[in-house]
């Protein structure tokens, strides 16, 4: 059996804890970043009405504005 003081058991136990919390940050940061790439694929943003709409994956490279009626180029969204 392991003897360990008080004092150890304690500065073990936040340790583990200060670690989990830091890897769930880093997880977190890493599911929103690939949810925000995804969203950015999906996404065309209109040249002339600043409206949002996603689109599938396998449509055309050229898309209609479903509020104005604009052609739009996939890929125009630029990457934070
Ligand atoms: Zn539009």
């Amino acid at each position: 059996m392991i003897k360990i003081q008080l004092s150890e058991l304690i500065v073990v136990v936040m340790m583990i804890g200060v670690c989990l919390v830091c890897a769930l940050w880093i997880w977190t940061l890493w599911r929103e970043r690939r949810r925000e790439v995804y969203r950015r694929r999906i996404a065309i943003q209109c040249r002339i009405c600043n409206c949002t709409y996603a689109i599938a994956k396998k449509t055309p490279a050229v898309t209609q504005c479903p509020a104005c009626g604009t052609q739009n180029q996939r890929g125009a969204l630029d990457p934070i």
